[in-house]
């Protein structure tokens, strides 16, 4: 082992490669250690402070996401002046919106009856919607912290989109949307704006998204830890995340084949989010791939094909219309030869259905006269 890319964890002795953080080394050695603000392919920013951790020799806890490993480095991640330390940060946070998961009763002196009670919420009409897949519940279980202060009250009201809801009472401020949106998506539609405790996300001179340059592919959404950012499906439909199951597919909407999960209550979709460990898109989706579903049960849907007769459309059944597409073709084919077809399909289809189109029109047709719409 090169002794100069060395580190030692909780007394264990690690390697590291030139730009690795402290947080890198550690997840890559199954050590944990607890993020809220940190964002995968995003520039670390240590915000939140929730991953500190004690450096020998430093006077302060650093933040593990935003501190190089250097030679020599001796960390603990989980001393007594480290989980203090994130006990505060959680009370805080806790604290500063309006987490009513947590915070049902302030007085309770046992933390296990205060735990008791948060379940006991699960029913109850105001329930957060990211109620079981919240990080910073999971972070105020994990170490066992309840509020300090009473909440103070949001001065933004929530405010809507076709998509999704924003919950300002419930944002900490975390800045994964912003870098989301910035440095993954580039769409550059949000920032910080206010100071202090007045801190808010923002688009544009503080302009609803509708009014912004947002192109509402939910990315903000995605990656939002805690119930700040809610597809508004999700709420309408009163869904919670233990409720749904989901299901693996890739979005058919074009050939890039991102993978999603179909998240799904009842029989029904409810929403879409991009899987976030694998290529094309590692969780990123465009609009039409997060939110574009409703088709699936809308009562409007062509479920049948329609064929046109005496200049009406009826129903037809798959058989009788393809035989009558297909006779149509080889009438064509036989009165004006092969090359008087042309076959159009599109980017928007699959490169699966793209991939049948050109063997169908090749191999079966007999003309190489197949083109899409993927020259704009
Ligand atoms: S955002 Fe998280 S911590 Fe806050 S109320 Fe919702 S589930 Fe609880
Ligand atoms: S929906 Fe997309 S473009 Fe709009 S704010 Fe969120 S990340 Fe930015
Ligand atoms: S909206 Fe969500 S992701 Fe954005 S800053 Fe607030 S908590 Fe963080």
């Amino acid at each position: 082992m090169n002794k100069e890319n060395i580190i030692t964890i909780n007394g264990q002795e690690f390697s590291f490669e030139s730009g690795e953080t402290i947080l890198d080394v550690a997840t890559r050695n199954g050590i944990y250690i607890p993020t809220l603000c940190y964002l995968k392919r995003a520039t670390p920013t240590g915000s939140c402070r929730i991953c500190v951790v004690e450096v020998e020799g430093a006077e302060n806890l650093v933040t593990s996401c935003s501190t190089p490993a250097s030679p020599g480095m001796k960390i603990k991640t989980d001393s007594p002046r480290v989980i203090e330390e994130r006990k505060t940060i959680l009370e805080l946070l806790i604290s500063s919106g309006n987490h009513n998961c947590l915070i049902q009763d302030l007085d309770q002196q046992e933390w296990t009856d205060f735990q008791l009670k948060s379940m006991e919420i699960k029913g109850h009409e105001q329930i957060c919607p990211a109620y079981g897949e919240c990080r910073l519940q999971d972070l105020a279980i994990r170490y066992r912290v309840k509020p300090r202060f009473r909440p103070k009250e949001s001065e933004y009201p929530p405010e809507e989109n076709p998509f999704f809801i924003r919950d300002f009472s419930r944002c900490i401020v975390c800045g994964r949307c912003v870098q989301a949106c910035n440095e993954i998506q580039v769409n550059n539609a949000i920032s910080f704006g206010y100071r202090g405790a007045e801190s808010k996300v923002i688009a544009k001179e503080d302009y609803p998204l509708t009014n912004s340059d947002c192109v509402f592919c939910g990315e903000c959404v995605q990656v939002c830890p805690v119930g700040a950012l809610v597809p508004k499906s999700v709420i309408t439909n009163k869904v919670l995340p233990n409720e749904v199951k989901k299901v693996r597919t890739t979005c058919s909407y074009c050939g890039v084949g991102c993978q999603i999960y179909l998240h799904i209550k009842d029989n029904k979709v409810v929403e879409v989010t991009g899987v976030e460990e694998t290529a094309p898109n590692y969780g990123s989706l465009c609009v039409k791939g997060r939110f574009g579903y409703e088709f699936i049960n809308h009562p409007d849907r062509l479920k049948k094909p329609l064929i046109k007769e005496n200049g009406k459309f009826r129903e037809a059944e798959w058989d009788e219309a393809l035989d009558l597409v297909a006779n149509k073709l080889k009438e064509i084919k036989e009165k004006f030869g092969p090359d008087s077809i042309g076959f159009l399909t599109s980017a928007r289809a699959t490169n699966e259905e793209n991939y049948i189109a050109q063997k169908f029109t090749r191999a079966t047709l007999g003309t190489n006269n197949i083109d899409h719409c993927a020259r704009l």
